[in-house]
């Protein structure tokens, strides 16, 4: 593992070399020590992983790394591969804003163009008169990580696809993924999602038009807004993505050891569901286990992070054999945890497909 912090999770499970990903002497001292690199963290940089690539296979490619760390980028990927996507334009300038803004309405997002996650680097802007309070909040960072104004879709459910792409082009994908988000940051995911079999292959077309135009090797998810039967892109993770975090009980192959066989050059494992999966996110603090526990279909995941605001520290995925028993368990464990609103949304949508 390469991290910059001595206490990176992922050291729990591997040796940790310590060094700042533009390190030099420590991207060297790595890839003298791996036969094949990859990552878990979406900003790690492009050039970084370039370097490394001179030396060592590195997948998922430096190049689709560079196009998926880049709102604008990938936007443009999608739009030029026919994929819908949200009304969106790039903005350089105070003047800029105003003139997408005509062009695009209100309401409507401005975010930054990099480094932006969970909800970080966005302003909402619900009318023409919250311009300047956008300007001033994001502003600045138009000279650096750029920004880009894009239309707010007033979608019925947020949808994602995690998908895998091996060494030989063989493309599998799990079943899709409905999640819901608390301040922009996930809070719940249901899978399978309650979709029609038209609509999941719809989702696994666009995947596989995104993973083949970048030459893809390894997992990623591609987060979509679902309107009126349309299927809008609205992100790509070029990697193991938190929506997918349900399959490592839910699924017969989870989305870790699905990347690995993709980046090792294995065959890939079969990505059905096994039931039907609710998985948790803990944000900010862990919440206490013993409610989870005591199901017989709870899993808990404490990722051994320090309590942070905002941070996600943990998850747990309940399963079971039917959308009833899962509803039932997650109401008691929403009752326990006094987390109803956490649980509300997915008990909802199970009673609906009943
Ligand atoms: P993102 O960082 O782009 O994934 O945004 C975080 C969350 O903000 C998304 O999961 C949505 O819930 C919401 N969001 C982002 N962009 C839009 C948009 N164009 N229209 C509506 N909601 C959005």
């Amino acid at each position: 593992m390469l991290d910059a912090t001595p206490d990176a999770c992922a050291a729990q499970f591997a040796p940790l070399l310590q060094a700042d990903y533009r390190d030099q002497d420590g991207l060297a001292d790595f890839a003298a020590r791996v036969d094949v690199a990859t990552f878990d963290f979406e900003n790690v940089p492009a050039e970084s992983a370039q370097w490394l690539a001179e030396r060592v296979p590195v997948f998922p490619s430096p190049r689709a790394l560079s196009v998926a760390q880049d709102r604008l980028a990938e936007k443009s990927l999608f739009r030029e591969l026919g994929i819908p996507v949200p009304e969106f334009a790039t903005i350089d300038s105070r003047a800029g804003l105003d003139t997408a803004l005509a062009a695009i309405g209100t309401p409507c997002i401005l975010k930054t163009r990099r480094l932006g996650y969970d909800g970080k680097g966005q302003f909402r802007i619900k009318s023409p008169a919250d311009a300047d309070a956008a300007w001033e909040a994001l502003g600045a960072q138009a000279g650096t990580v750029g920004l880009i104004l894009e239309g707010f879709v007033a979608f019925q459910r947020e949808l994602s696809v995690v998908a895998v792409r091996g060494r030989d082009g063989e493309l599998r994908a799990w079943p899709l993924t409905e999640n819901w988000h608390e301040s922009g940051i996930l809070s719940a995911s249901l899978a399978p999602a309650r979709v029609d079999d038209t609509l999941q292959a719809q989702a696994l077309a666009t995947a596989r038009k995104v993973a083949e135009a970048l030459d893809y090797v390894g997992v990623f998810a591609l987060e979509l807004f679902l309107k009126d039967g349309v299927l809008l892109a609205n992100e790509m993770a070029p990697r193991v993505h938190n929506s997918g975090h349900w399959t490592i009980e839910g699924a017969e192959t989870s989305q870790f050891q699905n990347h690995l066989r993709a980046v090792l050059g294995l065959p890939l494992g079969d990505t059905r569901a096994i039931g039907h999966s609710c998985m948790l996110n803990w944000i900010g603090t862990m919440p206490p286990a013993a409610p989870v526990l005591a199901e017989s279909c709870g899993h808990w995941h404490d990722y051994g992070k320090s309590a942070r605001e905002g941070r996600k520290v943990g998850h747990a995925t309940l399963r079971a054999e039917s959308g009833q028993e899962l509803a039932t368990a997650l109401e008691r464990v929403g009752r326990s945890l006094g987390r109803e609103a956490q649980v509300a949304p997915v008990i909802e949508r199970l009673a609906q497909s009943r």
